[in-house]
C-alpha cells in the first residue's frame, strides 16, 4: 500500500508518529510556501502553524486538514471550506485538563504561589512572618466565565466545589448549564464589574480578538484577577501590561500570550503580579494521548473521504 503524503509542521510528537506508523509520508511545512507539483493528500497541523487559502492552493489534492487540538484560529477555515476541504479538530476530550489548568492559574495567582516558591527558595527567607505575601480569597468569591462552552462548563463545575458564585457571559444563554451548574447569565459589563476572577474561555475570532482592553480593565474591580486560558490575542497585551504595572487590578494568570512566547525582554516578564504558563492547558500525558488518537483518526477518515470524528463548522 502506498503511503499518504501529508504536510505537517514539526517536530511531531512520538505518539503521533507511532500512530502514523508506515501509512504516512510526512512532508515538511516548507512545502506550504514552496508548493508541490506532486499531489499532497492531507495537511496535519500540530503546533498552531498558520494555514490559509493561498497556501492550500500550492498543495494540489488535499482531502483533509486535521488539527491536533480544539482551537483552530490559526487555520482559515473559510478558505478551506471554499475549497471543499474539511477541517478536523479534537473537542471534548481536553476540557477537564484545560479547566484544571485554569484553576491552577487562578489559585496560583490568588495565593501568590509562584512568587512564594521563589521566596521560599531564596536566601531572603529566614523567618516566617504572618504579615507577608497575603493573597486573595478563592472560596466564596465570584467568578465570571467569559465563554461558557465545553471548557467553561468544566470551570464552573470546579468553581462550585470552591463555593464560588458563578457568573457567565456568552452570546447565547445556556439555560441547561444555568440549572445544572447554578450559574447566572449576565451582560459582559456586569460580569466585568462584579467578578473577583475573570476567566477567559472563548475561541479567538474577529469578535473576541482584543475583547479585554483598556476599557474593560477599567471596569474590573481593583482586586480582580484575570485568567486567560483561551488564546493570547483575546487580551490586549499592552493594556494588560500597563494595568498590571500600575496595579490597577490585583493580578493575572496566563496560559497563553500574544505573541507566544513573549519576547524575552517583555516588561510583563518582570512583574510579580502575573503568573505565566507556556501554554500547558491540555498538557497531560492522558489528554495529549487522546488528542493524538483523535486527530490521527480524523486524518485517516479524511484520507478515505469519510466523515470525520469532529469536523469544525464555519
Ligand atoms: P466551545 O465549546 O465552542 O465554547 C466556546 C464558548 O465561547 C461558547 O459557549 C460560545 O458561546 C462562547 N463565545 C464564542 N464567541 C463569543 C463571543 N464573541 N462573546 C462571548 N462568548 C463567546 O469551545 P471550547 O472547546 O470550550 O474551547 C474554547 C477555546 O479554548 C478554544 O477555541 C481554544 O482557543 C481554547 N483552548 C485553549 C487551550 C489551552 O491549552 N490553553 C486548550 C483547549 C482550548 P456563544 O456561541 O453562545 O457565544
Amino acid at each position: 500500500m502506498s503511503k499518504a503524503r501529508v504536510v505537517a509542521d514539526g517536530p511531531l510528537g512520538q505518539t503521533v508518529l507511532e500512530l502514523f506508523a508506515d501509512r504516512i509520508e510526512v512532508l515538511p511545512w516548507s512545502v506550504t510556501s514552496e508548493g508541490s507539483s506532486a499531489p499532497i493528500d492531507a495537511v496535519y497541523t500540530y503546533g498552531h502553524p498558520h494555514l490559509n487559502g493561498e497556501m492550500l492552493d500550492r498543495l494540489p489534492g488535499v482531502k483533509v486538514i486535521s488539527n491536533y487540538g480544539v482551537g483552530v484560529d490559526h487555520i482559515d477555515v473559510g478558505d478551506a471550506a471554499e475549497r471543499g476541504i474539511p477541517v478536523g479538530n479534537t473537542p471534548g476530550i481536553l476540557d477537564g485538563a484545560t479547566a484544571d489548568m485554569g484553576f491552577t492559574l487562578l489559585l496560583a495567582a490568588a495565593r501568590r504561589l509562584v512568587e512564594g516558591d521563589r521566596y521560599a527558595r531564596s536566601s531572603e527567607f529566614t523567618t516566617y512572618d504572618p504579615g507577608y505575601m497575603l493573597g486573595r480569597e478563592v472560596h466564596g468569591a465570584t467568578i465570571g466565565i467569559v465563554g461558557m462552552g465545553r471548557i467553561g462548563e468544566q470551570i464552573a463545575k470546579r468553581a462550585r466545589g470552591f463555593d464560588m458564585r458563578v457568573l457567565y457571559h456568552n452570546r447565547n444563554r445556556k439555560e441547561a448549564a444555568e440549572a445544572s451548574l447554578a450559574a447566572t447569565y449576565v451582560s459582559f459589563d456586569q460580569l466585568l464589574r462584579e467578578s473577583d476572577y475573570v476567566m477567559l474561555t472563548v475561541p479567538l475570532t474577529n469578535e473576541t480578538r482584543g475583547m479585554i482592553g483598556v476599557e474593560e480593565f477599567g471596569r474590573m474591580k481593583p482586586t480582580a484577577i484575570l485568567i486567560n486560558i483561551a488564546r493570547g490575542p483575546v487580551v490586549d497585551m499592552d493594556a494588560l501590561t500597563t494595568t498590571l504595572q500600575s496595579r490597577q487590578i490585583y493580578g493575572a494568570g496566563l496560559d497563553v500570550t500574544d505573541p507566544e512566547p513573549l519576547p524575552r525582554d517583555h516588561p510583563l516578564l518582570t512583574l510579580d503580579n502575573v503568573t505565566i504558563a507556556p501554554h500547558l492547558g491540555s498538557a497531560t500525558e492522558q489528554t495529549r494521548q487522546k488528542m493524538a488518537e483523535i486527530s490521527v483518526e480524523n486524518l485517516f477518515r479524511g484520507l478515505r473521504s469519510e466523515a470525520l470524528l469532529h469536523q469544525v463548522e464555519l
